[in-house]
């Protein structure tokens, strides 16, 4: 990181990390270098480093370095999408006869990379409820290389203890790795609390706008960080230049988004809790979730994703998520618009039959951040008329 941001705070560098006006021309906003080479002064005479563009670009070096600053890690690299990150963390770290620990509630994308495309590679998996230590301790193996956090997770907003799963799994010689997709780093800094690696889906709340696909992985560990560059490289997967530029405008709003994201889901939470029509709602904001205080140990708020069960079960639940008017019915998380889901049959589809399935009665929500009465008053209709 540039040495004048030394000491400053998260507002800030999200705007200025990686950001320096464009010694060009001043142009306060980085350029997007829609290029793929570079002219080179004689054989090997590069100008700051860049040959071609799959190696390195500098509106993408500009994200990674924005990446790095917020999640407090000293390398980030940003991808093609989350899945394009996870695939090359995993394919970097393991190799056959290697074994990783994944979540019982992991995203749905994550288990079908690690049980239907890793594990043909001899690469074995076990499941563990991440957010019970006696759990993830009972599934590590001799071989454990990689212990999978995701917290809160999707679509149950389980809440893992970073810093007591990140000894256990260093005591056991594994890395820990956090995806920290659903709080984002403006909510919880995993690298800090000893995690090896975070993972994020930039789609998700970084982006912010339902308009980039992306990915990113960021580590303190130099060596590591050096390894996953070169298999970037060798494998291609890198975020474009506009993309990566569509994620750097996202993140200059991200803390004010996630301060009116978690103010409106809390409310949400709130009323659904009191709602005759719903059965059960996972928030972790709610003092009745059963990680409240570890995610408030650990996280600075609670986040914009709500899920709960309907009471009249599946198709009660699949007539919500079509009654709304507000909410947008719609896969993905993290943009200003409401989304509503079905996680069954939409995005976690792909863990059905499996130790992941998730409750046919379960409905999503990304609650967004347009007014809380406009997003109330939907979900009140929608519930009142199944
Ligand atoms: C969406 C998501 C991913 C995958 O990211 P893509 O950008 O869709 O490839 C990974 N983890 C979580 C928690 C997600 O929500």
């Amino acid at each position: 990181m540039n040495e004048q941001h030394v000491g400053r705070r998260f507002e800030t560098l999200a705007i200025h990390a990686g950001q320096e006006p464009d010694a060009l021309t001043g142009a306060v906003v980085p350029p997007i270098h829609q290029v793929s080479t570079y002219k080179q002064d004689g054989v090997g005479g590069l100008r700051g480093g860049y040959e071609y563009s799959r190696s390195a670009n500098p509106t993408r070096t500009a994200l990674e370095e924005n990446l790095a600053a917020l999640e407090g890690g000293s390398r980030a690299l940003a991808y093609a999408s989350g899945l394009a990150a996870e695939d090359c963390l995993l394919r970097t770290v393991l190799r056959p006869g290697d074994h990783l620990v994944i979540p019982d509630d992991a995203y749905g994308g994550t288990f079908r990379l690690v049980a239907k495309v890793v594990e043909r590679w001899g690469v074995a998996w076990s499941v563990a409820d991440t957010s019970d230590p006696m759990s993830v301790r009972a599934a590590i193996r001799p071989e454990t290389k990689l212990v999978w956090v995701e917290t809160p997770s999707n679509p149950l907003l389980g809440i893992t203890d970073i810093a007591l799963i990140a000894e256990i799994a260093h005591t056991a010689g594994a890395r820990l790795v956090v995806d920290n997709t659903f709080a984002s780093p403006y909510l919880q800094q995993p690298l800090a609390l000893g995690a090896d690696v975070v993972a994020h889906s930039t789609t998700k709340y970084l982006g912010g706008h339902s308009d980039v696909v992306g990915g990113a992985l960021v580590t303190s560990d130099q060596t590591l960080a050096e390894e996953l560059a070169f298999h970037q490289n060798a494998m291609g997967a890198i975020a474009g230049p506009f993309d990566s530029w569509l994620v750097m405008r996202g993140i200059k709003t991200l803390a004010v988004r996630m301060d009116r994201h978690s103010a409106n889901a809390a409310r949400i939470a709130e009323m659904l809790a009191a709602h005759p029509k719903v059965a059960d709602v996972r928030y972790p904001g709610l003092p009745s979730h059963p990680g409240h205080e570890t995610a408030g140990k650990q996280m600075r708020d609670f986040g914009g994703m709500v899920s709960f069960r309907v009471a009249a079960g599946e198709e009660a639940a699949v007539a919500v998520c079509d009654r709304t008017e507000v909410f947008t019915l719609g896969e993905s998380l993290g943009g200003v618009e409401s989304l509503i889901e079905h996680p069954g049959r939409m995005t976690h589809a792909s863990a059905a039959g499996s130790a992941l399935e998730v409750p046919g009665d379960l409905v999503r929500l990304s609650v967004g951040i347009e007014s809380a009465d406009d997003l109330l008053a939907d979900l009140r209709q929608a519930l009142n008329s199944v």
